[in-house]
């Protein structure tokens, strides 16, 4: 089989969770912590294709223990949600732009392209086996992580020739616990996450691993996230270990680093600099150095600072803190501009408010 679109061969749970349970779980989530009754399961082999597209009951893969993308980190995901529409049916945000990163972030990583409708089929065919683990609560989604490995079994260094591509979902409350009104970031001197010429644009684990060190010292020094700075004058903050940063300015402005190839293109960051511009703001794109930043901040010409993702949203950043560094932005608090955003975005992904960019597909 190459290529197949629809419909995946669909394996029903025969032990689904039970409905108490269940109901249980999504009264309180948590984050990536418990999972849904299946998963999409599909398969490429150079020369052959994808085949093999399944929906199927959600389960352990047995790996052969040289498999290559344990070894030399050909891994890749994504990271999106499914909504409880007000009418009780289900709907993705920009899934389109999922599936085009998710290919982008392939080819950076010399995998197999998988193509958009297959992608954007899966996530569809998962949402509706496992609809009823969307959480109703308002702050809470179904997240779904699509990925993708390196299957073949060969210790030689070249991209494999086989691929395992999955999707697995976990319902999820807010990303941070507690309702702390904003988090602390501490700025990363000794530790880059991403370097020109290299990964950082991609979704893949491995920016990851490199980043949990810095993330590790700034849990110790008392922070709740690490920023990174550009690696060549690691002068230039970029982002955290998974959200992007905004800047807000007591002059009308809103400024974010460019996409310059060291820094995801969130697909969050690109919905706030659309949003920005609807609400009259006037939105740069700019490289923005660590001691502007404490200049701006000292100075109240910084207002606000948030950081955006799909899992957190739009979580307002209150203290920054470093070697040498220690200042608040704003009253340390979720400022106006930030509250604003975050409400307009969370809005249309709901389905609660008009979605006058076309973003959000319904899930039937
Ligand atoms: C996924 C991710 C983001 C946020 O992207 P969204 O599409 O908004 O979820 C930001 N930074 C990193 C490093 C990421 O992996």
């Amino acid at each position: 089989m190459t290529d197949p679109i629809e419909p995946f061969a669909v394996e029903a749970n025969p032990s689904p969770v039970d409905p108490a349970a269940r109901a249980a779980i999504l009264a309180d989530p948590g984050f990536g912590k418990s999972f849904t009754d299946h998963m999409v399961s599909i398969r490429y082999r150079a020369g052959q294709g994808w085949y093999d597209a399944r929906v199927m009951p959600r389960g352990p893969v047995l790996l052969d223990p040289a498999t290559s993308g344990l070894h030399y980190a050909q891994q890749i995901f994504e990271g999106m949600k499914a909504y409880r529409t007000p009418d009780g049916s289900a709907a993705l945000f920009r899934p389109a732009a999922n599936a085009a990163r998710f290919r982008a972030s392939a080819k950076r990583m010399a995998m197999a392209e998988l193509p958009d409708a297959l992608f954007l089929e899966s996530v569809r065919a998962l949402v509706r086996a496992d609809r009823d683990w969307i959480p109703p609560a308002a702050g809470s989604a179904l997240y779904l992580r699509p990925f993708m490995y390196a299957s073949e079994v060969f210790l030689g260094v070249k991209p494999a020739t086989e691929y395992h591509y999955l999707v697995i979902a976990s319902p999820a409350g807010p990303y941070f616990k507690g309702g702390a009104p904003a988090i602390s970031i501490w700025v990363s001197q000794d530790y880059s996450r991403a370097a020109p010429g290299g990964t950082g644009a991609a979704k893949c684990g491995g920016n990851y691993a490199a980043s949990l060190i810095a993330q590790a010292e700034s849990i110790a020094e008392g922070c709740d996230q690490v920023v990174f700075l550009d690696a060549r004058e690691c002068r230039y903050v970029e982002e955290l270990g998974g959200m992007n940063l905004f800047f807000v300015f007591d002059d009308n402005r809103i400024v974010t680093p460019p996409l310059t190839g060291t820094i995801l293109p969130g697909i969050t960051r690109d919905s706030i600099l659309t949003l920005a511009a609807d609400m009259g703001l006037q939105v740069e794109e700019r490289a923005y150095a660590i001691d502007e930043w404490q200049a701006d901040a000292a100075s109240g010409h910084l207002r606000e600072t948030l950081a955006c993702g799909t899992a957190a949203v739009v979580t307002p950043v209150g203290a920054v803190r470093g070697r040498d560094l220690d200042f608040r932005i704003g009253n340390g608090g979720p400022g106006d501009v930030t509250s604003a955003l975050r409400d307009r975005l969370v809005a249309i992904q709901r389905g609660e408010a008009p979605d006058p960019h076309g973003w959000v597909e319904r899930v039937d």
